[in-house]
């Protein structure tokens, strides 16, 4: 007998495998993630028929259920009494790593609290990937997922954000890419960011350049086509601000803040 053989007919540990799948390119998933999903009695996915495509490419004919934000509050009891009956379930969302910008954080929450088993097959997470390649600083990073798509929230959980040191991770879509990186460049003046377009796909693109010069690139040319993740490069080193990015700084974070609130975020986030 083969050891795939050997390997599909022993029955998978119960408990829920998280299991992080491609974000584009479908032979991206690792050989145990497969296994995992071939092998488990249930897959939890977002969307069956985007989950199909990747089920059929890879040969695994395990029934799928759906949980998404919109079922969620009804399906979690019925999935922890499955679990505590001994089932192996997985669960994927459309791509990259499940609960990052994705469902299934409260069903992992509970299970841990209801002690079931909680393991990992990790993959693919479009944040990590547009990291690795965009030439940002990667020993310090905050991931800051989905900004709010008004300009007001969005501004202020920008300048909540000027502090933190090293990069920054947003997922964003492609029509809102210009108003995003418009309201970047006045909360972190003297910042560059990097546009990770398409990743692991036939157009997969990165752009790099100072904030300002991005909006203003993506007025001309239009929303860019595709899935986006956007980093922004490092704060200036201390002392490398000029008067007029501080004053810029400074009038965006009044826009919504008190002086004394707007001069701290400022000098913390420009040293
Ligand atoms: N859980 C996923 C992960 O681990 O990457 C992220 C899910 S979130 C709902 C989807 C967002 O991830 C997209 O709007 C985009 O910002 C980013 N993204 C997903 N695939 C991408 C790709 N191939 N290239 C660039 N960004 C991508």
């Amino acid at each position: 007998m083969s050891a795939e053989a050997t390997e599909k007919s022993e029955p998978l540990a119960p408990g829920l495998y998280v299991v992080a799948t491609p974000i584009g390119n479908l032979q991206d998933i690792t050989l145990r993630a497969i296994d995992i999903l071939r092998r488990a009695d249930v897959i939890y996915c977002e969307d069956t028929r985007i989950a199909r495509r990747l089920t059929t490419a890879h040969g695994v004919a395990t029934p799928l259920e759906a949980y998404h934000e919109h079922n969620g509050a009804k399906m979690r009891p019925r999935i922890l009494a499955r679990l505590q009956e001994g089932a192996a379930a997985a669960l994927i969302s459309d791509a990259g790593t499940p609960l990052i910008s994705d469902p299934g954080y409260r069903l992992v929450s509970e299970a841990r609290e209801a002690g079931l088993p909680v393991t990992t097959a990790p993959g693919p997470c479009a944040a990590i990937a547009a990291l690795s390649i965009c030439g940002a600083e990667t020993d310090r990073f905050t991931f800051a997922g989905f900004l709010p798509p008004k300009t007001a929230a969005r501004r202020r959980a920008l300048s909540d954000l000027a502090g933190a040191p090293g990069s920054l991770i947003f997922y964003e879509s492609g029509p809102r890419l210009e108003g995003t990186l418009r309201d970047m460049a006045e909360v972190f003046p003297n910042r560059r960011a990097s546009i990770a377009r398409e990743l692991t796909k036939l157009h997969e693109e990165v752009r790099s350049g100072p904030l300002a010069e991005l909006a203003d690139a993506y007025r001309l040319e239009g929303p860019p086509k595709g899935e986006v993740t956007l980093v922004v490069h490092k704060p200036p080193e201390r002392g490398g601000t000029s008067p007029e990015a501080l004053d810029a700084a400074l009038l965006a974070a009044l826009a919504d803040r008190s002086l004394r609130d707007a001069a701290n975020e400022v000098a913390q986030a420009l040293g």
